[in-house]
């Protein structure tokens, strides 16, 4: 313990010289963009979670809009959204025009609350609402399965944000595994590639599905809207390219591809790493009165973006770790807090549990590479202040 530990994040990248050298090789070949890469990364990614397409993005946040627009969201749509999770999960709605309507969370699991969703469901005339985005938060998978019974039932659509959750999964009631993005019970689900999450980019993303449409429309948006396809365009010709629909330019390059497909090799193990300072926190944490550790069911593997504890005095820890250089996260303010939000429609009160959980949430340093030391140092401060 004497080495000088400089400061400890709640989350960082992990980059060996085997992801350098797989970044220099494509720069100094032909093609930095639109290149082999990029499928190679969406076959690979595809393999992976277990579903049948991947489209490479730029970001999770590109593919968040482009999934909505391919779901066919529209202005006056209306469409529910955990308030715990990054922005994007609800802005990807906005962004086509459609309209966010908050659902309260699980006071154990931190996920949608699937009780009250049905209540909300049942409460309202048929057709109020479109679609649902589910996010698989710190990494906890939503079970798919119940929800998707819940959306069939009303004739929504689900949208999986998977950005926390690469690698995890839950047994379904057949004993089958259902790896988070497979694309079995939701129709789209992103992941992306920011420093802090499972595997890095720099910037960039991951769309999968299973359904051969969506896929269409999801790579003809990534790029302008146009379509090289000789089927579906009035002329021919090698050079001939048509523009069919208003789409974006959402293209990951080719050496953040190589990146990515290096990193992917590591997914695995960097994963099992995750799990281990998990269960290490869990077994410091577990029998200390004032502090209130993940709940994770039987049958969920969970893939720990985050680790996230409850304590009374969130505040004071949070200042007395960060005194200490440990730099811990609060994941997330609610949503309908954010003034955006609170001016369409959200006031205070209305969603209490997800309010309650904001109070007393705090992410503790989780990331491959930390170390024992490290760890060691974070549980001692945490016990310290306590006491
Ligand atoms: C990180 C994250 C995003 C956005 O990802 P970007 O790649 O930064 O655009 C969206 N949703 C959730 C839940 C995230 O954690």
């Amino acid at each position: 313990m004497d080495k000088i530990v400089p400061f400890i994040p709640y989350g960082k990248q992990n980059i060996t010289d085997e992801d350098i050298q797989a970044v220099v090789d494509v720069l100094k070949s032909d093609l930095l963009t639109q290149g082999p890469k990029i499928q190679e990364f969406e076959r690979a990614f595809a393999d992976y979670v277990g579903a049948k397409y991947a489209v490479a993005v730029n970001n999770a946040t590109a593919g968040l809009h482009l999934s909505s627009k391919a779901l066919g969201v529209k202005i006056n749509d209306r469409v529910i959204v955990t308030p715990i999770t990054f922005a994007a999960s609800a802005n990807c709605i906005r962004y086509c025009g459609g309209n966010v309507i908050f659902c309260d969370i699980d006071k154990h699991s931190y996920l949608l609350d699937t009780g009250l969703l049905r209540e909300k469901l049942n409460s309202s005339p048929p057709n109020t609402y479109q679609g649902i985005v589910a996010v698989d938060f710190a990494g906890y998978p939503i079970n798919l399965e119940e929800l998707k019974s819940i959306a069939d039932d009303y004739g929504l659509w689900i949208l999986e944000d998977a950005c926390h959750a690469l690698g995890g999964y839950f047994i379904d009631s057949k004993g089958e595994t259902q790896h988070c993005g497979n694309g079995k019970f939701a129709d789209i689900a992103v992941f992306s590639f920011h420093p802090v999450k499972h595997i890095t980019t720099g910037e960039g993303g991951m769309i999968t599905t299973n359904n051969d449409l969506l896929y269409e429309k999801i790579c003809l948006y990534r790029t302008h809207g146009i379509t090289r396809t000789p089927t579906i365009m009035c002329e021919k010709g090698a050079w001939y390219n048509e523009m069919i629909d208003l789409g974006y330019n959402y293209r990951l390059t080719d050496f953040q591809a190589a990146l990515g497909i290096s990193q992917l090799k590591r997914a695995k193990v960097s994963l099992l790493h995750r799990r281990r300072i998990a269960q290490k926190y869990d077994q410091a944490f577990k029998s200390i009165k004032g502090i209130i550790i993940p709940h994770v069911a039987d049958g969920y593997y969970h893939a720990y973006h985050l680790y996230v504890i409850l304590v009374e005095d969130r505040r004071g820890m949070y200042d007395f770790l960060r005194k200490n250089n440990i730099f811990t996260q609060v994941h997330y303010i609610p949503l309908h807090w954010m003034p955006y939000y609170r001016n369409i429609n959200n006031a205070d009160g209305l969603l209490p549990t997800s309010e309650a959980y904001y109070q007393y949430c705090l992410s503790l340093p989780m990331f491959p590479t930390l170390t024992n030391d490290e760890q060691d140092l974070v549980i001692q401060k945490i016990l310290e202040f306590l006491r």
